[in-house]
């Protein structure tokens, strides 16, 4: 591995064309980005250059083969200025734990925490300080390296680039169980952050849209009987005062604002259970009217609630909860994330 980083300033930031009042989620980018090759067997010197289109040779493996993978994750800037990043080397494991899995070189955490510090220092002033507004950031990996036969390529590029987003607002989601399609299979990639499981999910999810409905609940491939995940974010049921989510496999993606959530909520003496959940124990609570919550987690939204499910041609609300689990533990998490609140865990990294 060579060390140090090149830094290409930009001539003139694009900051003062962006209006962080209305920002939207992830359409903006800023001033610079970090990129970083893998050539020879080496990750190569990492380059902080303007913002900018990247050239490939068409016979790249990236836009035959697939070797794509990524991560999400977030700055924050507290009231006295600092720049926060939440559980970030969590982001970097499993960024690698992506890369084994799509045979993708195995990226040094040097390299990730450095090259993000640094790039998170040069565009500072990127990273909004409105409330529930925050820094984008995406890393990622592909394959850059050519040839047309179906094998691993040679080379590959880290990139992380950054987009200022506004809170993430999702409305009121109305959701739909799945009973043909599946996101992952046992064996298969469903725990990486591999960029086909996302094109893989758009056509199910088009059909959703097209019935009304926002988002796809996945449910196992094999039964289509227990809940897996909601659209790319992990879910929880709360039946009565119980929380409930499914344990993490091949098939469910092991979120960092999920296993965060469960530890938080085993703190404020939440009672939780990490259990298969199957689709007629959702159902059977909707109909007795035990079923009070279900949402979504992730980094983009945080904590997504979810209004409504469809199953079988047969729609089913949520109530109206005054003491809402996903109100309390999203400002619970935000308030670690953004520093307003003390952090007993260890998650907040200050830059
Ligand atoms: C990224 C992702 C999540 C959420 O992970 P976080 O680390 O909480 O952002 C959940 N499910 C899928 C399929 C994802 O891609």
């Amino acid at each position: 591995m060579k060390s140090n980083i090149e830094i290409q300033r930009i001539e003139k930031s694009k900051i003062d064309a962006v209006d962080f009042d209305n920002l939207p989620f992830g359409s903006v980018y800023s001033d610079h980005m970090l990129e970083c090759d893998f050539i020879n067997g080496e990750w190569q010197t990492p380059v902080i250059k303007p913002y900018a289109p990247i050239s490939l040779d068409p016979a790249a493996k990236i836009f035959h083969y697939g070797q794509s993978i990524f991560e999400g994750m977030k700055a924050y800037k507290d009231n006295a200025g600092n720049t926060l990043l939440f559980r970030p080397i969590d982001n970097c494991k499993r960024l690698n734990k992506s890369a084994e899995r799509l045979v993708i070189p195995q990226i040094p955490e040097a390299v990730f925490m450095e090259g993000l510090k640094r790039l998170l220092e040069i565009d500072s002033k990127w990273i909004p300080t409105n409330e529930g507004s925050s820094l984008y950031i995406r890393p990622f990996i592909f394959a850059t390296g050519i040839g047309l036969h179906a094998s691993p390529a040679d080379d590959y590029k880290f990139v992380i680039c950054t987009a200022p987003s506004g809170a993430y607002f999702a409305g009121k989601v109305k959701v739909l169980i799945e009973e043909k399609y599946a996101r992952a299979a046992n064996g298969g990639v469903g725990f990486a952050k591999a960029g086909g499981n996302y094109a893989a999910q758009f056509y199910p999810t088009q059909l959703a849209i097209e019935k009304g409905y926002n988002q796809i609940i996945w449910t196992d491939d094999n039964s289509h009987e227990y809940i897996e995940e909601a659209g790319a974010m992990n879910i929880f049921i709360r039946i009565n005062d119980t929380l409930i989510t499914s344990p993490t496999s091949d098939r469910i993606l092991d979120g960092i604002t999920r296993k965060s959530i469960i530890q938080i909520a085993k703190d404020m003496d939440i009672d939780i259970e990490v259990r298969k959940i199957s689709v007629s124990e959702v159902i059977a609570a909707a109909q007795s009217g035990s079923l009070k919550e279900m949402f979504g987690t992730g980094t983009a939204a945080v904590i997504s609630p979810i209004a409504a499910f469809g199953y079988k041609n047969t729609d089913y609300d949520l109530p109206t909860i005054a003491t809402s689990f996903a109100t309390t533990l999203k400002k619970a998490i935000t308030d670690i994330q953004t520093n307003k609140a003390e952090d007993p865990y260890g998650w907040r990294v200050l830059i």
